[in-house]
């Protein structure tokens, strides 16, 4: 369901179709059923459905389904997207057009949606706007619409859970003797929460939240790093059912207004698994936080965390060594400390003594000391540091290097006869050696100390029980550069999505690496301060394979999709010729012949040595982006704003059109199929007489990543996707005041 209602009411006011009085009408309606906007209005009287869907089509230059007849849709099309998914969002599958799926939608500028289904299915997506009524007559063409049902808590009473709650030690048994307590004993919310936290050890959840809404208590857990609706408790059940969390917690359950932390355990198929719970007061009550400590995943075998025969040799020889600095880097989620435990377990033996100094102490190691990190106490990672180091360890971990103290003794200890485990939140080895420097240290320390650096990340793993071969779209596949560049025996493999994974056709996730081994060469290039290009040119010819390109050989053996790896790493990576950052940026630059007008020294003026614009004063908006409903959304509300917007459906196309009418601002994605977003900013940043154009950047992940990309390749600003309008409006408006000011000033970029 569209989380902005405001967009599409907005264009129907515009439209003239309501006004705003009979739009907040229908927002109200909206607010208490699960309905589209134009079967709001036209409850309400104020228009029909098709009325709205005929005024939201034409307004965003989309299709409409029209007419009383509905479309054939082919069963292996309706097979493309699970009932309860087309239910939720209001959509359904019409038709495949080579690698564009035809979406009825009720509300076109659900940008969450049409992302949700372009991950489930793969497939650009076209909307087709339709009245909720045609939707669900076409949902009716699904063959299981019957014995669809949503898990709720009556579905589960019946059924008996698998694993055992134990009480944390240091519960007080009698904390309270009020009806809350007694309420919590009673069968039913006992067993609620024994079903609740069985249940997600059984799926294997990394968190629980459960979440108070108006009406009821929502569970939901995380697996595989994505959050998924459980069930929902009723609303009498509320109090009972957080106060158990509570009681076996040890918390202290008359308070409810202060944040409070506690920690539990659960018996599960013999295994213990530690919980950490943690509660914050909301509108409607507390909400709580589980999370699961699994010992099962700290003891995967070293062999099972999927590094390639090479990079688990040279782990494994790096970690005999007797001393020296071995960095884990990631962002958070990448699986870096469950890597560090599997490591330390490989490596313990009766002789060795192994400290760590951790926040939090996630998983218990057998033989290891582990120390919790305390700042109330004292106790920090720099501290905690200086205290073990007087233990006479062999070897240490530290759970995060985040300051110069820490990185500083953190080396010092790694090179005087201590193997120094750690992690750092870096995108890639080389750059890791520059954060680093960062920290303060000096390149020789950091030379003579570190040994090996290993970067990680998680992609979605393909679900054993559903995959087939499917080879890779043709626009995935210019994406990576083309078929060519990719290895010729590839076995691409895709899941189709069945019970076992919950239709996703993922199931569990798959590390990626890149292990950089500090030999002569780097080692000597560190001392000298050498450019991360540099130093990756080096860790390559020293054997190094990158991130992207160990996945997309696990992907060409069918462990994964490369559309799966796009939403992790960045094929430009790849891309980056071993000879440095320059090329990729010359490769890319247009003919020298093109171009017709001089070369000129400074900065131009605008409009005055490129091709004159025939504007009447209204400054100029080229809009850079492949996927169709965002140029619709883009184009729409600028337009509303008095831009003239001009449109490039790719990079290349798009430095042409920069070229050819100089616009005042340029809105550009970031991944589009033959140029991306980042070597067409880098090229106009390149030419004198496009370089001071204001650029803005839509980047998609929301990462500091495409942020810092977005940036360091010289956009001026970038906005997150999903665009919201008004803000994308602001932003160019600002963009536009800005380049003024440097016009007048005459200032350079
Ligand atoms: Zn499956």
């Amino acid at each position: 369901m569209a989380t902005k209602p405001g967009m599409v009411g907005e264009l129907l006011i515009r439209a003239g179709l309501i006004d705003s009085a009979g739009l907040h009408s229908a927002q109200e309606v909206r607010s208490k059923s699960h309905v589209s906007l134009g079967t709001a209005l036209s409850s309400l009287g104020l228009t029909t459905e098709e009325a709205v869907a005929a005024a939201i089509a034409s307004g965003l230059q989309l299709e409409c389904l029209a007419g009383s007849t509905l479309p054939m849709v082919e069963s292996e099309i309706i097979a493309l997207l699970p009932l309860q998914f087309c239910q939720k969002h209001l959509v359904m599958p019409l038709s495949l057009q080579s690698n564009a799926l035809r979406l009825a939608m009720s509300d076109p500028l659900d940008y969450s949606a049409i992302q949700d289904v372009m991950f489930r299915t793969s497939k650009q997506v076209v909307p087709v706007v339709a009245t909720q009524t045609a939707i669900l007559r076409l949902q009716d063409l699904f063959p299981s619409k019957t014995v669809e049902a949503d898990e709720t808590y009556e579905n589960l009473t019946g059924a008996s859970p698998e694993g055992e709650v134990i009480a944390a030690e240091d519960v007080e048994e009698a904390v309270d003797a009020d009806k809350l307590a007694r309420d919590t004993k009673l069968a039913p919310v006992v067993r609620l929460v024994n079903l609740m936290l069985s249940g997600a050890a059984k799926a294997g959840a990394s968190d629980i939240h459960v979440e108070p809404k108006e009406k009821n208590l929502l569970v939901r857990q995380r697996v595989d790093g994505l959050l998924q609706e459980v069930f929902k408790i009723p609303k009498h059940l509320q109090d009972a059912t957080i106060s158990r969390l509570k009681i076996i917690s040890g918390m202290d359950i008359s308070d409810r207004r202060r944040p409070q932390d506690g920690r539990s355990r659960l018996r599960f198929e013999g295994q213990r698994i530690d919980l950490r719970v943690s509660t914050l007061p909301t509108q409607y009550g507390e909400k709580v936080v589980i999370r699961l400590l699994d010992q099962r995943r700290a003891v995967m075998p070293i062999e099972k965390i999927d590094l390639t025969p090479e990079n688990l040799k040279m782990l494994q020889q790096l970690l005999l060594r007797p001393q020296g600095m071995i960095l884990v880097t990631g962002p958070t989620g990448s699986g870096k400390s469950s890597t560090l435990y599997t490591a330390l377990n490989w490596v313990k033996s009766p002789t060795t003594n192994i400290i760590t100094v951790e926040d939090p102490i996630e998983y218990q190691l057998d033989g290891v000391n582990q120390v919790q990190i305390n700042t109330k106490a004292g106790v920090t990672f720099a501290s905690g540091l200086r205290s073990i180091l007087r233990q006479d360890p062999n070897i240490i971990l530290v759970g995060e290097i985040r300051d110069e103290e820490t990185a500083g003794i953190a080396l010092e200890a790694a090179q005087t006869g201590h193997l120094l485990l750690s992690t750092l939140h870096t995108n890639d080895a080389p750059a890791t050696v520059s954060r680093l420097f960062d920290l303060g240290i000096e390149p020789f320390l950091v030379a003579s100390a570190l040994i090996g650096i290993l970067a990680q990340r998680l992609v979605q793993r393909n679900c054993v029980f559903c995959s087939v071969p499917h080879p890779p779209n043709p626009e995935t596949l210019q994406k990576f550069g083309g078929i060519e560049r990719l290895p010729a025996d590839a076995k691409w493999m895709a899941g189709k999505g069945c019970e076992k994974c919950m239709q996703a056709g993922f199931k569990g996730r798959l590390a990626i690496h890149e292990l950089l081994h500090v030999n002569d060469e780097l080692r000597a290039l560190i001392t000298a301060r050498a450019p991360e290009h540099e130093l990756r040119r080096a860790a390559r010819a020293g054997g190094m394979r990158t991130l992207i390109e160990d996945a997309i050989s696990k992907a060409a053996k069918g462990l994964t999709t490369l559309d799966a790896i796009l939403q992790v790493v960045s094929p430009d990576d790849a891309a980056a010729p071993a000879e440095g950052t320059e090329a990729t940026t010359e490769s890319v630059l247009p003919a020298r012949g093109i171009r017709q007008e001089p070369e000129i020294s400074g900065a131009p003026k605008k409009n005055e040595n490129s091709k004159p614009a025939v504007t009447d004063g209204r400054a100029r908006i080229l809009v850079v982006e492949d996927n169709r409903t965002i140029i619709s959304v883009v184009k729409y509300f600028l337009e509303l704003e008095g831009f003239d917007v001009l449109l490039a459906e790719d990079g290349l196309i798009g430095l042409k059109t920069a070229q050819r009418e100089h616009p005042d601002v340029i809105v550009t994605d970031v991944n589009m199929p033959v140029m991306d977003g980042i070597s067409m900013v880098k090229t106009l940043r390149a030419d004198p007489l496009t370089r001071d154009i204001a650029i803005l950047m839509l980047t998609s992940e929301d990462s500091l990543d495409s942020e810092t990309s977005a940036l360091s390749a010289g956009a001026d600003d970038y906005i997150l996707k999903p665009v919201e309008p008004r803000r994308l409006a602001a932003r160019v408006k600002a963009l536009l005041a800005r380049s003024k000011v440097r016009q007048v000033a005459g200032v350079e970029r």
